[in-house]
């Protein structure tokens, strides 16, 4: 079948193509019902089936692919590469499980992992789901704020952490901010299981609490702990992203739908058969390093490369190196990892055998045509964009070299996968849009296998973020789209206040939360701005309170420092502008996108309604003056 006829069937007939793809990973007990729509909006899957997450990417291979590398770890911060088969993998698994049971924690139950892109990382979330135990991956990046938030949400029993992480070099200690969070949340876990990787001497363990992994693995490495099977539609894990207010969603997804959902994905769109090799760039704290750093590969019986480091060091060709030496035959990136090799010698795209790698993924952000010409001409390989959302763990849009590969078409991911039915239409009217106009892109219900099952411990939330908009229960993207007139879809932004700053999406309310724990500020906006690098940094605009004082480049020095330390780096201001008033309407609503079209030299559309027409000459006189602060005015 190709793919119209597959996908076809996919949405028309979905029990009879789900039940088919059910048997791309194994049960203990097979579904009872494949689909149950009986309580809409919610979908369940595979119901009445029992299966588990650690047995589909590790013990049903060993038989098999005992000896074949199932993850290799590069670090070339550290240095380190290490080369894990099949075997040694699901022993690692076996004994962080038993440490895990030691310590108390069981099915149902939450661990919050904050770990950089290690092993450990891996064998932590292999271990939680191999026990029915729920895991909650927290990026790395974030800060102790941002932790704090995210364990009040999930109340884990125990919280995974490593002693540090590093970046270009430097030693990022993740202890301290370990500890920062458990001191600021309500629900501390009762034990923190430390990796220590040696990198940061001064660590300090807290008595009780606090215990080195090292040793309970060397006393649990011979443990074999049985897999917990769990129905289809039981949690494998939470994974927190940016909404329209300043509290993340705990993102849950399921089990038995989310492995047959990869499974498909794996060979249809990924293109890789077992005992071939995948580089996934991202970090396992995305859903994209989730899916294609851990689950997918594993699942499909490939081999995982996962990389600590930056993308230049020690040299721009340090991805091509990887293709080259793992016989890489699909690569997993994002437009902003290409930008910045883009900045480098096209002679790096050269300087290796890439004979094996076929395609080129790139997702999470807008693929610009200059960043995909130079790629695909400088590697002449295929390159494919593809869309999805931390809510879909796996591309809704995308081409499908596994299956019957369809043209590129520069600037589009392409056509909806299996099980997705989407529609572009209009944001008033619900109306379908024609070929060519833009509009809100939905799903018709249900979602597909593999899309989140609701928000964790809020159905309510669930409902009214995603299905409260339009009528029919459909599914909002929260992005705008538009189709040309041959069915590819072309995304055009996000329509709520969610922006993409490297492809990580940020909530622009989180960040004025944080800017408004400044005694000094009297009211803030955030809004994203256009950004060659990163797709887009966030920009903030503040008024004073009168008190403040008149040294505004301090206080704009102080927000940018107070975002850093309550959100982390992923989340620091481009530019920062003080402002004498910011553009409202009479009934008090700020408009960020008018200030977004002003930022960005653009018509800042009908002002009818803004209270005070000034506002946006203030606004405007303060742009040309320059940022006070944030990174771009250092550029
Ligand atoms: P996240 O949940 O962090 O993966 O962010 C999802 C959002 O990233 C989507 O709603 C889009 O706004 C954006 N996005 C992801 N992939 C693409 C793509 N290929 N093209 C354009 N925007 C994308």
């Amino acid at each position: 079948m190709g793919y119209e006829e597959s996908w076809k069937q996919s949405v028309d007939e979905p029990e009879v193509f789900w039940a088919e793809q059910a048997r791309l990973i194994d049960w203990k007990e097979p579904p009872r019902q494949i689909l149950d729509v009986s309580r809409p909006p919610f979908r369940r899957w595979f119901v009445g089936g029992t299966t588990n997450l650690c047995h589909n990417a590790l013990d049903r291979h060993l038989a098999e692919r005992a000896d074949q590398l199932a993850i290799v770890a590069v670090s070339t911060e550290t240095d380190i590469t290490r080369e894990i088969t099949y075997r040694e993998l699901h022993r690692e698994v076996n004994a962080f499980a038993a440490t895990l049971v030691a310590l108390g924690v069981g099915k149902g139950d939450r661990v919050v992992i904050y770990m950089p892109n290690i092993a450990e990382a891996v064998f932590a979330m292999l271990a939680c789901v191999r026990i029915g135990a729920i895991h909650s991956v927290v990026f790395g990046g974030f800060a102790a704020h941002n932790l704090a938030m995210r364990i009040d949400d999930a109340e884990p029993a125990v919280l995974v952490c490593a002693d540090a992480g590093m970046r270009g070099g430097k030693v990022i200690p993740y202890k301290p901010l370990v500890d920062a969070a458990l001191a600021e949340a309500n629900a501390p876990p009762a034990h923190v299981l430390v990796v220590d990787r040696g990198l940061d001497e001064s660590m300090h363990l807290v008595e009780g609490r606090d215990a080195l992994y090292a040793p309970l693995r060397e006393k649990h490495l011979h443990a074999d702990v049985p897999v917990t099977w769990l129905e289809s539609n039981e949690p494998s894990y939470l994974l927190y992203t940016s909404g329209t207010t300043g509290k993340p969603k705990g993102v849950q997804r399921d089990t038995g739908g989310y492995a047959v959902a990869l499974a498909l994905s794996m060979t249809t769109i990924f293109d890789l058969a077992p005992g071939q090799a995948m580089l996934c760039t991202s970090d396992v704290g995305w859903a994209v390093g989730h899916s294609y750093n851990v689950y997918g590969p594993l699942i499909g019986g490939c081999t995982a490369i996962l990389y600590e480091g930056l993308p230049t060091r020690p040299d721009p060709g340090i991805w091509w190196r990887l293709c080259e030496t793992y016989k890489v035959r699909t690569m997993f990136s994002s437009p902003t990892g290409i930008r910045i090799l883009k900045k480098q010698d096209e002679e790096w795209l050269r300087k290796y055998d890439l004979s094996a790698l076929r395609w080129i993924f790139l997702a999470g952000e807008p693929l610009d045509q200059p960043t995909y010409d130079w790629l695909s001409r400088g590697t002449g390989k295929t390159v494919i964009d593809n869309y999805w959302q931390t809510e879909t763990g796996w591309p809704a849009l995308s081409l499908m070299p596994g299956l019957d590969l369809k043209p590129v078409r520069p600037g589009s991911p392409g056509f909806p996968t299996f099980g997705y039915r989407m529609r572009v239409i209009d944001d008033v009217t619900g109306e379908d849009k024609p070929a060519g106009e833009k509009g809100v892109l939905v799903i018709e219900p249900p979602l597909p296998p593999g899309c989140l099952s609701t928000i964790w411990r809020d159905d309510e939330r669930y409902v009214r973020s995603y299905f409260g908009h339009f009528k029919g229960s459909l599914y909002s993207s929260l992005d705008w789209a538009v189709r040309d007139a041959d069915g590819y879809t072309f995304i055009l932004g996000r329509t709520d206040d969610v922006i993409n700053v490297a492809g990580h999406r940020l909530g622009t309310r989180e960040i004025e939360e944080s800017v408004a724990t400044l005694g000094e500020v009297a009211e803030v906006a955030v809004v994203g701005v256009a950004d060659e690098l990163k797709g887009q940094v966030p920009a903030v605009f503040a008024t004073l309170k009168q008190e403040a004082g008149g040294d505004a480049t301090a206080v704009a020095q102080a927000m940018e420092r107070r975002v850093v330390e309550l959100l982390g780096g992923v989340a620091r201001p481009g530019c920062i502008y003080v402002v004498s008033a910011l553009p409202k309407t009479r009934s008090g609503k700020l408009l960020r996108r008018s200030l977004q079209a002003v930022l960005e030299g653009r018509d800042p559309g009908d002002l009818s309604t803004l209270d005070d027409p000034g506002a946006l000459e203030g606004i405007r006189r303060a742009i040309a003056a320059g940022p006070l602060c944030g990174h771009r005015r250092e550029a």
